[in-house]
């Protein structure tokens, strides 16, 4: 089956992060140096790595890992396996990382990986290959206090045991800190593969409560099936609202009275797609954006929202599941059309947010039970929620700028603390 192309005109998220932190920037009385600071990476890391295929061929990939500023602790972000992969892609993901852990308050600094591959077109042999050099290629940075890999789009809790193992062949000893999202049975957290989505539900329905719309009933659209995509869509329908529109790389169905999520997952798992479930109608990628609802969820890559269709978007919320899916003119759209963005940076902030509880528990060597994860991260997304829109009140600015605003003054004051070295 074909991959819809979901935008024709690819935006460069490299571009969008930067407008994104100087709009905010703007807000805020920070030294021209620690600024410019700020709007650079630290660290960038290219590797062109050969790897061994099933064939007995021997083909070139290129991957990264961007560090983009490591002044509140280790650096700290996911990898993505992607055919779209550029290092402006990985500068703004790096960026945002950055952002995302000072809006919830972790002790991390932002960096992010990608190689560039459709995992899709791999055996499960010549993935693993690829990733093990990758990981022993980026190893210069990766450590537990250094900087600390995640699963990012296509990568997953396996990818991440191999890139624990091979980390850990190195050493010569076990480390399980030197990478979240792994599987339970190795040092990963319970609660870490629906963080994401977990964190996406808690936000949407501190923004439903702002917005006044009752939970039960509302309809959501969630654009992505992902562990992202379908965990935000099964746990808001837990919660009593209506999932209506859902798609994956190969299109959208929709059902204006709602699906069962969980019955869609196991078709979606046997077919390997949402296409063709029963008593649905097919939309594109493009048309799913811009179905009736009452939330959004933008759960895939970036650019999805642009000035383009911005207009045509029916949402009173827009939850971004995914990193970077509207542009800075689609936000300011969407903010004259009095829609209530929750920026990428709070919204999908879960993920990263058990991310650091397993870290936690890997270093101690001490586990917490899934109630206690999931309290921890409820307490957070909420305080953070929270937080952010008394910012956003004071300052008259939208969800977004006021979310980097108080991201971005965190960063520069400990900046400034710590003092320019040498
Ligand atoms: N890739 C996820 C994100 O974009 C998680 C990163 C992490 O857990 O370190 O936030």
């Amino acid at each position: 089956m074909l991959r819809e192309p979901v935008v024709e005109q690819r935006v460069n998220p490299w571009d969008i992060a930067r407008e994104q932190f100087d709009r905010a920037a703007a807000y805020l009385d920070i030294k021209a140096g620690v600024r410019e600071m700020l709007r650079h990476t630290k660290r960038e890391l290219t590797v062109n790595f050969p790897v061994k295929m099933d064939d007995g061929s021997v083909r070139i990939f290129t991957g990264y890992r961007v560090h983009h500023n490591t002044v509140l602790g280790p650096s700290k972000g996911g990898i993505r396996f992607h055919p779209d992969v550029t290092l402006d892609e990985v500068r703004a993901l790096a960026m945002w990382m950055t952002w995302k852990c000072a809006t919830v308050g972790l002790p991390y600094g932002g960096a992010k990986g990608g190689v560039i591959v459709d995992p899709k077109t791999l055996s499960r042999t010549e993935l693993e290959h690829l990733t093990r050099r990758y990981a022993t290629e980026i190893s210069l940075l990766m450590s537990p206090e250094g900087d600390i890999p995640a699963p990012d789009v296509n990568t997953n809790a396996e990818i991440m045991a191999w890139i624990m193992d091979t980390y850990s062949m190195h050493r010569g000893y076990t480390t399980p800190a030197v990478v979240t999202g792994k599987p339970l049975e190795i040092g990963g957290s319970v609660g870490r593969s629906e963080a994401t989505g977990r964190g996406v539900m808690f936000t949407t329905l501190e923004a439903m409560k702002v917005e006044e719309i009752p939970v039960e009933g509302a309809r959501i659209v969630v654009q992505g099936f992902g562990n992202v995509g379908s965990a935000a869509a099964y746990l808001l329908q837990d919660a009593g609202a209506t999932v209506v529109g859902i798609s994956d790389v190969f299109g959208g169905i929709y059902n204006p009275h709602g699906f069962d999520v969980h019955a869609l997952l196991a078709y979606a798992k046997k077919t390997g797609t949402v296409l063709g479930y029963p008593g649905a109608d097919q939309v594109s990628n493009r048309e799913l954006l811009e179905l009736p609802c009452e939330v959004l969820v933008p759960a895939a890559i970036e650019g999805q929202i642009t000035a383009e269709n911005a207009p045509r978007i029916q949402a009173r919320i827009i939850a971004e599941g995914a990193n970077g899916p509207t542009t800075p003119e689609a936000d300011d759209i969407l903010h004259d059309r009095g829609v209530f963005i929750i920026p990428d940076i709070l919204c999908n902030a879960g993920g990263v947010t058990v991310s650091y509880f397993e870290w936690v528990q890997d270093l101690q060597q001490f586990f917490w039970d899934e109630g206690e994860i999931n309290n921890r991260l409820a307490q957070i997304m909420i305080r953070s929620f929270r937080d952010v829109l008394s910012v956003t009140r004071e300052k008259k600015v939208n969800m977004r700028t006021g979310a980097y605003i108080r991201a971005i003054d965190r960063v520069a004051k400990a900046t400034m603390i710590r003092g320019i070295y040498p």
